[in-house]
């Protein structure tokens, strides 16, 4: 059996280990259009606060590794141009082809917006950090630098630049930092970081235009402001019109697939930031661009591919994240979107801290549901949370209580864990 994935990052690559263990003796042909495989999205931020120093460190897999120790055939410089659905065929840029029994699409997503072209030099998405000139450069020259999109990839550019002496606007559609993980009063302290570092964010403010010529000029409803340089940090979305004549696609743009993945072609699967998934705890279709999400959707597709048909969960969406010395987490519904979710909500806002040796307050809002069952938690600390995130997604994901996660046997070491429960907190006292 010849399976061909298509995309050499976490969802294709993830697909190619995990089929190498279900199916042995299965020829797996791993195609990526780029030079390297494993690219790190989050890695010029690295690179800007020197956490990384060298290129190859913006990579977490290599070509080499792949066939050494997974026996897959990788081909880099490769860039898929069709698809015969048919012949089971995929046509490439190089003129070749190549037929398959199985193929997995794992193209990805990109930051985009409607009018810039490929060529600009002064609007960047830092997702081609490594394609082009090296961003670090153009960032070294330009002294006012706009970015666009106060999410997750937007607040950690800020970060990354605000040590590089630049002055930086923050531009976001939405009336809230972080919106889609996070209610407002949590990410409050975040705001403030943000005020004492003069970087304006200016929120429910839709970027209409960004023209280029020796500077940008961004356009909003309510302003408009010259740069050095533009940084796209905005939602990012799948480019499929590669697939679009022989694939249904949904109307965002992402591919169509049903509960095991596979596209509307027989044989035919789609994984990671090419499609929609269930948001679990609302049984929504969404688009959600995670790497957990795309390491989950690989392995339900290997399954199905090796003979076990395996339906897809979905994914409770956790994140979590350290800026501006904020160590913050999310996992489930918010309280801004539980108005999705069938039954009555409540919140409650917790205390604790982070270990017994470390005193750095955690605060923590939590959703339920009618029979108390946690559907969502945010968490917020200058303390390191990620011990609790892990563990507040486990509790969600099990529909476990508040009491039940108290209750599950945890090893404590004083560094690590503190003793006792949570403390409930009457009213949050940062309301925005
Ligand atoms: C700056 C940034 C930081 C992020 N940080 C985090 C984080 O900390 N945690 C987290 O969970 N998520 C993070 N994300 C989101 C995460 O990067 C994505 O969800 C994840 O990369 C999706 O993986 P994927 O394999 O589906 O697609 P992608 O990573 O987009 O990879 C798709 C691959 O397919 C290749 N390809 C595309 N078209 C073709 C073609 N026609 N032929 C051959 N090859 C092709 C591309 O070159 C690429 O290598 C971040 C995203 C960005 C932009």
């Amino acid at each position: 059996m010849r399976v061909v994935i298509v995309g050499g990052s976490f969802a294709g690559i993830h697909t190619a280990m995990a089929l190498r263990k279900h199916c042995p003796d299965s020829e797996i042909i791993l195609i990526e259009k780029q030079a390297k495989i494993g690219f790190i999205p989050s890695g010029i931020n690295l690179l800007l606060k020197k956490e990384i120093t060298e290129e190859k460190q913006l990579y977490w897999m290599t070509k080499e590794k792949m066939e050494a120790f997974y026996n897959v055939d990788v081909r880099i410089n490769t860039e898929v141009a069709s698809l015969g659905t048919t012949t089971n065929t995929l046509i490439l840029q190089n003129g070749g082809q190549l037929t398959f029994d199985h193929l997995v699409i794992a193209t990805g997503s990109n930051q985009q917006f409607k009018t810039i072209s490929t060529e600009s030099e002064l609007i960047r998405s830092v997702r081609d950090a490594h394609l082009k000139e090296p961003l670090e450069e153009k960032i070294a020259q330009a002294q006012k630098v706009a970015i666009v999109g106060a999410g997750q990839v937007g607040i950690e550019l800020a970060e990354g630049l605000v040590g590089q002496n630049k002055q930086i606007h923050l531009y976001e559609s939405r009336k809230n930092l972080l919106f889609r993980y996070f209610d407002p009063e949590m990410v409050a302290p975040l705001r403030e970081e943000l005020e004492k570092r003069k970087i304006p964010v200016f929120l429910n403010e839709q970027v209409q235009s960004l023209v280029e010529s020796e500077s940008v000029t961004v356009t909003t409803d309510q302003r408009k402001e010259r740069y050095d340089l533009v940084l796209l940090a905005n939602h990012t979305r799948p480019d499929n019109r590669l697939w679009q004549e022989k694939l249904k696609l949904n109307d965002d743009g992402t591919i169509w697939v049903d509960d095991y993945l596979q596209t509307s072609a027989k044989n035919i699967y789609a994984i990671g930031d090419t499609i929609q998934v269930n948001f679990r705890p609302t049984e929504e279709k969404m688009y959600v661009s995670l790497v957990n999400n795309a390491i989950r959707t690989a392995h339900v597709v290997s399954r199905t591919i090796s003979g076990k048909p395996t339906k897809d969960p979905g994914t409770y969406r956790p994140v979590g994240n350290h800026w501006f010395g904020y160590f913050l987490g999310s996992v489930g519904i918010t309280e801004e979107e539980s108005i999705f979710y069938p039954q009555q909500i409540t919140k409650e806002y917790l205390t604790t801290q982070v270990s017994a040796t470390d005193h750095q307050p955690v605060k923590i809002k939590i959703i339920q549901n009618e029979q108390q069952q946690l559907v969502g938690a945010q968490l917020q600390s200058k303390g390191n949370i990620f011990h609790l995130l892990d563990q507040f997604t486990l509790a969600i994901e099990e529909s476990w209580t508040l009491e039940q996660l108290e209750e599950h046997e945890l090893f404590f070491q004083p560094e690590y864990r503190m003793p006792i429960p949570f403390t409930k907190v009457v009213e949050d006292t940062h309301e925005d």
